[in-house]
């Protein structure tokens, strides 16, 4: 079998890689999405940056992780917020394009996938990925499978609600996770507490600049000791502890992994007070066997989950 192409979109930035079978990343290529150039721009951003990585050599197929939910069965974009996509047919868009079989997958669903098969789950059966970054996300590997429910849906994590009497989500519900442990509400509540008189520091590093303060920021003024920083990072990282307590009583896997780019920049002021708060709310019994791990490919994991789903709907029928 030869090797596949794999891309991993995002609401700003298309990372595309050419992967073997067995998983080794060939070739890469960032560029931004542009997502203001619509459908068809984007369509065209994503068959350069596959142009990019192939450079001219021989590929059997390709799977894209995109922000969206998808139509089950056809793979239909049938919704992507950050995209601004309703109801639209990327798969065929780039299947005509390219002449070769693409399969689509749930950006979130497929970085379990890739952390399951290369990164902090290997060897474990039952995995629940959780991506923080501008929102939340999750992806479930049960039984060494990707599990997506009955209706393709399975896995809103960030809209677990924590918290009745909290804010307003973007999804028009009240209390979710997403509205007090994503990068927005991390960047929120940061502004919320300069424009009160107070996070000095923050300001400061952003350059004075209030509409610059965002995750990165009180990420930056956490590792330098800021405390301010540190207990908005805290209290995020206390209700991501509540929901994945909630989620290990009702699935009991074996792992959690933590990933996404707020995650990763803000490492463990967010990730040690989720532990601690998952430890005080789980089911008793189950403390002995909790785990909560960092993910392990380092922003990568959505494509080389990508390239995990092409090479499993590939194997046994390529032989290029
Ligand atoms: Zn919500």
């Amino acid at each position: 079998m030869s090797n596949v192409l794999a891309v991993d979109l995002g609401g700003t930035k298309i990372r595309s890689a050419l992967v073997t079978p067995g998983g080794e990343i060939v070739a890469e290529d960032v560029r931004l999405t542009e997502a203001c150039l619509g459908f068809k721009g984007v369509a065209d951003r994503i068959l350069a940056g596959m142009a990019a990585v192939a450079a001219g050599r021989d590929t059997c197929g390709a799977g894209l992780a995109v922000p969206a939910y998808l139509e089950p069965g056809t793979e239909r974009i049938l919704f992507a917020p950050n995209l601004k996509w309703r109801n639209v047919d990327l798969k065929r868009e780039l299947e005509d394009a390219l002449g070769l079989p693409v399969w689509l997958e749930n950006d979130a669903n497929l970085a379990a996938l890739g952390e399951h098969r290369y990164g902090a789950g290997r060897g474990f059966k039952d995995l629940v990925y959780i991506t923080v970054s501008t929102g939340v996300g999750s992806g479930l590997v049960l039984g060494g499978r990707l599990y997506n429910g009955a209706y393709g849906g399975a896995g809103e994590f960030g809209h677990m609600v924590v918290d009745p009497e909290g804010p307003f989500c973007s999804c028009g519900n009240r209390g979710c996770l997403e509205g007090v442990a994503s990068g927005c509400a991390i960047k929120r509540k940061a502004q919320e507490l300069i424009k009160s008189g107070s996070g000095r520091r923050m300001l400061e590093l952003a350059g004075g600049d209030l509409s610059a303060v965002d995750s990165r920021i009180v990420g930056l003024a956490a590792r330098e000791g800021d405390s301010e920083a540190r207990s908005i990072l805290a209290s995020a990282g206390r209700y991501l502890g509540i929901a994945i307590a909630s989620v290990a009583n009702l699935l009991n896997p074996a792992v959690f992994i933590v990933g996404g780019g707020v995650a990763r920049g803000v490492g463990n002021y967010l990730l040690e007070p989720a532990v601690e708060e998952a430890y005080r709310h789980v089911y008793p019994p189950y403390r002995g066997s909790l785990k909560i791990l960092p993910a392990a490919l380092e922003g990568r994991e959505g494509v080389l989950g990508a390239a995990v789903f092409a090479l499993e709907r590939l194997a046994g029928s390529c032989n290029g």
